[in-house]
């Protein structure tokens, strides 16, 4: 498919797929990722969406503010 149609998809989507994400609450990014939350379907951001999937394979407990020990 050549460029022409690039973000066609998006375009038929609510201000073309872009808003602010629940999650880090930028502005004017896409906000078409969805991931789990409990029992609900949230769309964010791929940086959130990454956060997210990230944290489903990592320990649980993992904080990335956590401070070192040494
Ligand atoms: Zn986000």
């Amino acid at each position: 498919m050549g460029k022409t149609h690039r973000g066609k998809g998006l375009k038929d989507q609510a201000r073309g797929g872009r808003g602010e994400c629940p999650v880090c609450h930028r502005t004017a990014v896409k906000v078409v990722y969805e991931i789990q939350v409990k029992d609900a379907t949230v769309k964010v951001c791929k940086i959130c969406k990454a956060t997210a999937s990230r944290a489903k394979t990592e320990k649980p407990a993992a904080e990335p503010a956590a401070a070192p020990t040494a």
